[in-house]
C-alpha cells in the first residue's frame, strides 16, 4: 500500500518570520497524523530555520530545486550535499515554473534527478502539459517525453525512490483544478510508463502526486482515486488551516 505524500511548495513566498511561524503552526496541527507523509518545501534560504522549527515533528523538509554538481564554481547554485546538511529529504525537480519560466530542459532535469538519487534524497519529479497541449490531444505524448527525458539512466532500484508529481500547467496557481477523472487518467498512464520501463513491481510502489490548485474543497475526491498517491500543493500550503484542510480530509 502506497502511503500518501502531501507536500507544500512554498515557492518564492513568505519571509523568515512567516516561514518559521507556518512551520510552528503546522508542527502543532499535525501532531497525531501518522498515516500520511507530510513535507514542506520552503525557499532555500529558510530551509534551515524551518527544519529547526520542525524539530521533533514528523514533517519532512524539501527543497524546490538543486544543482547536479557536488561543489565548485557554480555561482548561485546549491548542491545535494548542502541540502542534506540542512536536513532535506525531498527535492522538487522539473517544476513547470522552472521548465517554462527558467527554460530548464529535460536533459538538465535528468542530471539533477540522477544527482539527487545518488545523494540519497528523494526527487519529486514534476511533469505536466500546457493547456494548448491538452486541447491538441497530446497530453500523453508530452508526459511521455518529459518522463523519458527526465528519467534517463535511472535504475530499477533508484526508481522505487522517485516521486512523480503530475501537475497540469493550466491548473497551477490558476484555480482551475483537474477533475478527479482527468487526474486519474493521466496517473494511470504514468504508472503504465513506469511498468513498461521498470516492471509492475516498481510501478506499484512509485508514488504519483497530483498538483494544481489543490485545496480542501477539491482534494478529497482527487486523493481518493486509486492511482493518486498524494498532492503537491502551492497556494494552499501557505496557511496552516488551508494545508490542514487537505490533510484532515484524507487522514
Ligand atoms: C505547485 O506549485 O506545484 C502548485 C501546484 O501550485 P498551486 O497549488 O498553487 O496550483
Amino acid at each position: 500500500m502506497r502511503r500518501l505524500l502531501i507536500a507544500g511548495n512554498w515557492k518564492m513566498n513568505l519571509n523568515l518570520a512567516s516561514s518559521v511561524a507556518l512551520a510552528e503552526g503546522l508542527k502543532k496541527a499535525v501532531a497525531g497524523v501518522n498515516d500520511i507523509e507530510i513535507a514542506v518545501c520552503p525557499p532555500s534560504v529558510y530551509i534551515h530555520a524551518v527544519k529547526t522549527a520542525l524539530a521533533g515533528s514528523n514533517i519532512a523538509v524539501g527543497a524546490q530545486d538543486v544543482y547536479f554538481e557536488k561543489e565548485g564554481a557554480f555561482t548561485g547554485e546549491l548542491s545535494t550535499e548542502m541540502l542534506k546538511d540542512v536536513g532535506c529529504r525531498y527535492v522538487i525537480l522539473g517544476h513547470s515554473e522552472r521548465r517554462h519560466i527558467l527554460h530548464e530542459s529535460s536533459e538538465l532535469i535528468n542530471q539533477k534527478v540522477i544527482a539527487t538519487l545518488k545523494a540519497g534524497l528523494v526527487p519529486i519529479l514534476c511533469v505536466g502539459e500546457l493547456l494548448a497541449e491538452r486541447e491538441a490531444g497530446i497530453t500523453d505524448l508530452v508526459i511521455r517525453r518529459q518522463f523519458d527525458g527526465s528519467l534517463s539512466g535511472v535504475t530499477i532500484e533508484q526508481m522505487k525512490n522517485v516521486v512523480i508529481a503530475y501537475e497540469p500547467v493550466w491548473a497551477i496557481g490558476t484555480g482551475k483544478v483537474a477533475t478527479p477523472e482527468q487526474a486519474e487518467e493521466v496517473h494511470v498512464g504514468i504508472r503504465s510508463m513506469i511498468a513498461e520501463r521498470y516492471g509492475k513491481d516498481v510501478a506499484d510502489v512509485v508514488r504519483i502526486q497530483y498538483g494544481g490548485s489543490v485545496k480542501a474543497e477539491n482534494s478529497k475526491d482527487i486523493l481518493l482515486k486509486p492511482n493518486v498517491d498524494g498532492a503537491l500543493v502551492g497556494g494552499a500550503s501557505l496557511k496552516v488551516d488551508a494545508f490542514m484542510g487537505i490533510i484532515n480530509g484524507v487522514k
